[in-house]
């Protein structure tokens, strides 16, 4: 496989502020990449500084084996798509896709046939004499992929392209878009804070926070194994539930501290006794039993169910959220025994985050 993006300790910094530290990634051609993380991360700075809207500071960065960092935007061969789509509302949708051709000095009537073949892959054809104006937010989605998709650059680049569009829609342009890539086998980087749209969408995740990335890899292994606190809380819905804990005393066991109470927890590890923890579970990691069967017993607070799964939040400090599929049996007010997955279970290092292995 060959790198199609290569980053080599990048910086950037506006002014004072340094935006991107030390950035590192490799991206294999075809690749469906997705880089998350809360707002003002770095993730749009870093995909700019890829189309070359954004000058990198320090650093190397690299498309297709070549040093891109005095590249002006035009001449780096990649295509850009925006959230707002960027259309000229003036032109039809034919030519919007036909005007990137034609200011590349490419005959009008061979425009047209590639606007007409990307339009069939795209499900356009039937919309070519519209203007944006008479489009849904999902077809004028369509277009701006499109004008993309007919220049064949060597990476797609998608900043955040789907947050103007409803729930619904967003659910279904992220499989249109996917699947364009399948056929496409195009690089692409897709900029988005929603973490379900980067879990569902990448074939490598990049998570994001204060201008570094806390980790990459696949959307799974992520979600299994994370590698510090941050990524383990963002990736993930519901939440992981966090609980501070202390190792006990012959090692292989955690007293979590619920503040009133504490539950103590088998560990599969043997660690140093006294060490102060953070405990992690996942809301869908934690089985109800009857009370006394589970590894501990809380007292049941709100009940939420949406029919096809259940939101079971305990009445305890820090409260804990367990999520059962179907409608739950529990009650507000009820003692449930907690069964825990120690296979499941991650420990953090209370001072830096960082999972204990
Ligand atoms: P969001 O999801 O909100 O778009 P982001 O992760 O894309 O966030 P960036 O837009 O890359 O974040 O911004 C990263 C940081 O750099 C932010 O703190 C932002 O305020 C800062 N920043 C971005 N552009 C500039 C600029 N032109 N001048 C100064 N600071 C900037």
């Amino acid at each position: 496989m060959t790198l199609q993006i290569e980053l080599n300790g990048v910086n950037k910094y506006y002014g004072a502020f340094h935006a991107l530290k030390d950035i590192n990634l490799a991206i294999e051609e075809g690749t469906f990449v997705a880089l998350v993380g809360p707002s003002g991360c770095g993730k749009s700075t870093l995909l700019r500084s890829l189309a070359g809207l954004e000058k990198i500071s320090t650093g190397e960065m690299k498309i297709a084996g070549q040093l891109m960092n005095d590249v002006p935007p035009r001449k780096r061969d990649v295509a850009m798509v925006f959230q707002s789509y960027a259309l000229y509302p003036h032109m039809t949708v034919e030519e919007n896709l036909t005007y990137s051709l034609r200011i590349r000095g490419v005959k009008k009537a061979e425009a047209r046939k590639a606007a007409e073949e990307v339009a069939l892959t795209t499900g356009l054809s039937h919309l070519m004499k519209r203007y944006p104006r008479e489009l849904s937010g999902g077809q004028r989605q369509r277009v701006a992929m499109s004008r993309a998709i007919i220049r064949h650059p060597k990476a797609f680049l998608f900043d955040e392209p789907l947050s103007n569009l409803d729930a619904a829609l967003r659910v279904h342009m992220r499989k249109e878009i996917r699947a364009l890539h399948d056929r496409l086998k195009a690089t692409s980087v897709y900029v988005t804070h929603d973490q379900i749209e980067a879990m569902t969408m990448a074939d490598h995740v990049v998570v994001m926070r204060d201008g570094i990335i806390e980790q990459q890899g696949r959307p799974l292994d992520l979600y299994d194994r994370p590698a510090n606190k941050f990524v383990a809380g963002f990736i993930g819905s519901p939440a992981m539930n966090f609980i501070q804990a202390i190792v006990g005393e012959d090692g292989a066991h955690i007293v979590l501290d619920f503040g009133k109470t504490q539950a103590k927890l088998a560990i599969g590890s043997r660690l140093s006794p006294g060490t102060p923890l953070t405990a992690g579970i996942r809301p869908e990691h934690i089985k109800i039993v009857a009370e006394g069967q589970g590894a501990f017993d809380v007292p049941v607070g709100i009940v939420e169910s949406t029919g096809s799964a259940t939101f079971i939040a305990s009445a305890t400090t820090p409260e804990l959220t367990i999520v059962e599929t179907g409608r739950g049996g529990a009650k507000s007010g009820d003692i449930i025994g907690l069964g825990i997955d120690l296979a499941q279970l991650h420990l953090f290092d209370i001072a830096t985050g960082r999972r204990i292995e």
